[in-house]
């Protein structure tokens, strides 16, 4: 709101002429039946306590899957050639496994992870805030953006 008279910021309403107008700290003494305008009230909508994170899990093989096979097998003293029998594959794609080069299907990953005994699969925690509060700009004018507003 501007002050009618001067066209300064105004800081609330009063009678000029008959008319009731927005004026300036400086003019409100020259309006009759000034009156201030109320403190911006604390939104209600506004929620104290934070909304619960929303977490997304996804399950994906570990980035290191190969070092994990490979390690574990050490570990059971088994050659790539009867790990990669007891799987029944071939040992060539067992070696491009444990060399990363080739990810196991999810199939496959499951077999390993039994007959080693190891994880294969990592859940990964999926932060859902950062995109919640990206949304959040877009959906139109937040009471801080009003208050920021009424400054100027
Ligand atoms: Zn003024």
């Amino acid at each position: 709101m501007e002050c009618q008279t001067c066209g300064k910021n105004a800081v609330g309403e009063g009678l000029v002429e008959g008319a009731r107008v927005p004026l300036c700290e400086r003019c409100s003494g020259y309006a009759d039946d000034f009156s201030y305008y109320a403190p911006p009230k604390t939104s209600k909508k506004q929620p104290n306590t934070l909304p619960a994170k929303a977490i997304r899990v996804s399950r994906e093989i570990a980035y290191d899957y190969g070092k994990i096979i490979a390690k574990a097998r050490d570990a059971r003293g088994m050659t790539r050639k009867e790990l990669a029998a007891k799987l029944f594959i071939h040992e060539n794609e067992l070696a491009s496994f444990e060399e990363g080069r080739i990810k196991p299907s999810e199939t496959l990953a499951k077999k390993i992870e039994f007959a080693l005994g190891v994880k294969l699969f990592e859940e990964i925690e999926v932060d859902a805030e950062a995109k919640a509060a990206a949304s959040k700009k877009d959906g139109g004018v937040s009471l801080a953006d009003v208050l920021e507003v009424k400054k100027r």
